[in-house]
């Protein structure tokens, strides 16, 4: 099952202007990305744009479908005003700490909601 995580980028890089793993619209990532998960694995290059995000919600509230839809556009948007940088200020600053962590970050602090 395809399921949506809000998420903070990790550092600025995952912020470029990328095309959306939906619609396929190029778009500029805030500091909270839109991942897909499918069947708990990550999908690396499917970041979602945000008019993506609320259709989808609209359309899963309209029709109310299944648990995975129950996410909605105000959580994204609370989320981003919560955290408008990305959890490490530039990608030198992330390198240094999984340096200093033999490698790992743990992503589960990223998960916004
Ligand atoms: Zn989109």
């Amino acid at each position: 099952m395809l399921e949506i995580v809000l998420e903070r980028a990790t550092a600025p890089d995952q912020m470029k202007e990328q095309p959306c793993g939906m619609c396929g619209v190029e778009f500029r990532p805030k500091a909270v990305l839109i991942a897909v998960r499918i069947d708990g694995q990550y999908i690396d290059e499917a970041i979602l744009c945000e008019p993506c995000l609320e259709h989808l919600g609209r359309r899963a509230t309209a029709l109310r479908t299944g648990p995975d839809w129950d996410f909605d556009h105000a959580a994204y948007l609370a989320a981003v005003q919560k955290h408008p940088e990305p959890y490490f200020p530039t990608m030198e600053a992330l390198l240094e700490y999984e340096e200093q962590h033999d490698g790992y970050v743990d992503y589960r602090e990223l998960q916004v909601v």
